[in-house]
């Protein structure tokens, strides 16, 4: 593909507060120190409007942990992108949202069970709480999804399946929550990000179609239900790293080219291993429009 998708996932801060054992955004393989200033940073999401782009979503890491994600949500609003963050709901506060809620078009939420022991044993929660072996990931995620859809943010669910939620069902969870969008994604391996840590969480062959038959009758109910296999996953996602390079895991691993700063958007893609029909079949394009919408709230439950 010779011109930008009009979705890029924009992996700007790559650092994080949780411990996901199958976690392949580390970035551990580049430079820290010579991340992006944020003066800089501040003109990516112009030059990608410029190239083609439509919707940026910033991915970490966890960017909420990103002192100037505001200035860039409003950047990105000024050059007209819809706008979305993924986040694992933990700097997802009032405050947060207060001040920046109205620049935010999606949030794509992450919850892999539908209870917290199994949290615990994948990593999905603060460090601090891993260390005591326990998690409180799901209180906080129906908390922060709960603010945001009473902003009026288009929501997203994104869900992780691994060997530690294989057997688990989340559609009474799902029924409550009422994504517009629910992701799932089957356990990725990525040389230099996750090696070691994700060997015990892989899944064998059909473990995944099992679970997503498990699942899959919530699209009856209105919810839009996208599994990606690994095969979808490789080389079909606009990815950018936290020092403007686009990257590909089509081969394994990470691969970086040169950076957007210094090349160009254009040129950088064009060395880009990219897959589009793979783009296509995972529904890459959706009417993702813009937030604020008029939708149903998360519970007719009331406590939820
Ligand atoms: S919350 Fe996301 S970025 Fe953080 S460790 Fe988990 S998967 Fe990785």
């Amino acid at each position: 593909m010779s011109h930008l998708p009009p979705a890029v996932n924009w992996h700007f801060w790559p650092w994080c507060n949780y411990g996901c054992k199958f976690c392949f955004a580390r970035f551990e393989d580049i430079p820290r120190a010579d991340r992006l200033s944020k003066e800089i940073a501040l003109t990516v999401p112009e030059m990608l409007a410029d190239a083609g782009a439509e919707k940026i979503t910033f991915v970490g890491g966890e960017p909420t942990l990103c002192p100037f994600l505001g200035d860039l949500l409003s950047v990105s609003k000024d050059v007209g992108l819809t706008t979305c963050i993924v986040s694992n709901a933990s700097g997802l506060t009032e405050e947060f949202l207060d001040e920046w809620g109205h620049l935010i078009d999606w949030v794509g939420l992450s919850i892999d069970a539908s209870n917290d022991q199994i949290h615990a044993e994948i990593g999905r929660g603060m460090r601090g709480d891993l260390a005591r072996s326990r998690s409180h990931h799901l209180d906080l995620a129906i908390d922060a999804w709960n603010r945001c859809r009473s902003r009026g943010i288009r929501m997203k669910l994104n869900t992780v399946v691994c060997k530690s939620n294989l057997d688990d069902d989340m559609t009474d969870l799902v029924l409550k929550l009422r994504p517009e969008r629910w992701k799932i994604f089957e356990v990725l391996p990525v040389e230099g990000q996750n090696d070691g840590d994700v060997d015990d969480l892989l899944l064998a062959e059909g473990e995944f179609q099992t679970w997503v038959d498990r699942h899959a009758w919530v699209a009856n109910e209105g919810i839009q239900f996208v599994p990606e296999s690994n095969e979808l996953m490789r080389g079909s996602y606009a990815m950018l790293d936290a020092l403007g390079r686009f990257y590909s895991n089509s081969e394994g691993g990470h691969s970086y080219g040169a950076s957007i700063l210094e090349v160009g958007v254009k040129k950088a893609w064009e060395q880009n291993c990219f897959f589009e029909d793979r783009f296509h079949d995972r529904g890459g394009v959706y009417e993702w429009g813009t937030g604020n919408v008029s939708l149903p709230m998360a519970s007719q439950e009331g406590d939820f």
